[in-house]
């Protein structure tokens, strides 16, 4: 019996949440990262949408995707800004300690 060299790209292909196989999901390169390639893709039928992280390592590829209500463009422009510093902290710190901080999120 030959093996299917495509079967672990069949595993993607199926949705997470509605497990539906005969849609081709639409799929959106996001950008690279030293971590991988960066990936949106978002099911056919129930529009459920994954950020997956595909990265290649020795002997094979590694794939890590987490359930998104993010649009695309929300997910490149935090993948590009770049993880969170201890300034980033404190500055929500002191956000949160001001009386009008609900009222300036919805400005
Ligand atoms: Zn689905």
């Amino acid at each position: 019996m030959e093996k299917d060299p495509f079967k672990p790209l069949k595993i993607i292909s199926e949705c997470p949440v509605c497990h539906e196989r005969r849609s081709a999901p639409q799929v959106q390169f996001i950008n690279d990262c030293p971590e991988g390639n960066l990936l949106y893709v978002q099911c056919a039928n129930c529009a459920s949408r994954l950020v997956v992280l595909v990265s290649f390592v020795p002997g094979g590829m590694n794939l890590l995707g987490v359930l998104t209500d993010l649009e695309s463009n929300e997910i490149k422009k935090f993948s590009e800004r770049g993880p969170l510093k201890a300034d980033d902290v404190l500055e929500l710190h002191q956000a949160l300690g001001q009386k009008d901080f609900i009222k300036k999120l919805t400005e």
